[in-house]
């Protein structure tokens, strides 16, 4: 099986704050299956580490007040490009991530509220298809 994860899933110190949310069962689920990491937040060009966003009312903004929604798109769109290319059996994402999250997100006020919906680039995989799920449910 081809798989597609969040680079910070297996280990890639590629989240905002230089850091990874390495996860066991990604890595058994790793072990064994052929794997493509993606961050569509370092492919869409925003240095590591960076202000932590969310999405507001649908744009992505950062912590410090910056629109970067240009920034995550294009991530968004290269992990989709990739994914058309390698066409992914499965596509595993970390949760709650403004790109990555599945299931839902935080809702853009940084006060740590969660609201159901997903991240920008999970968003556009479902949209095409992809099977994608929320490393939580893995
Ligand atoms: S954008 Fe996705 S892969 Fe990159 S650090 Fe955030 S959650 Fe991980």
């Amino acid at each position: 099986m081809r798989i597609m994860v969040s680079a910070c899933l297996a280990g890639e110190n590629c989240k905002y704050n230089g850091g990874n949310n390495l996860n066991e069962n990604v890595r058994k689920l790793m072990d064994g299956n052929e794997v493509i990491t993606v961050c569509p937040e370092v492919l869409g060009g925003l240095p590591t580490p960076r202000v932590p966003s969310e999405i507001r009312n649908g744009t992505v903004i950062s912590k410090d007040g910056r629109v970067v929604d240009a920034a995550f798109r294009a991530g968004a769109e290269k992990c989709l490009k990739i994914a058309l290319e390698l066409q992914p059996d499965l596509i595993v994402l970390q949760s709650r991530s403004p790109s990555c999250g599945v299931k839902q997100r935080y809702d853009g006020s940084f006060t740590g509220t969660l609201i159901n919906g997903s991240g920008v680039a999970a968003e556009l995989l479902i949209k095409h298809g992809f099977h994608v799920i929320d490393a939580e449910d893995l």
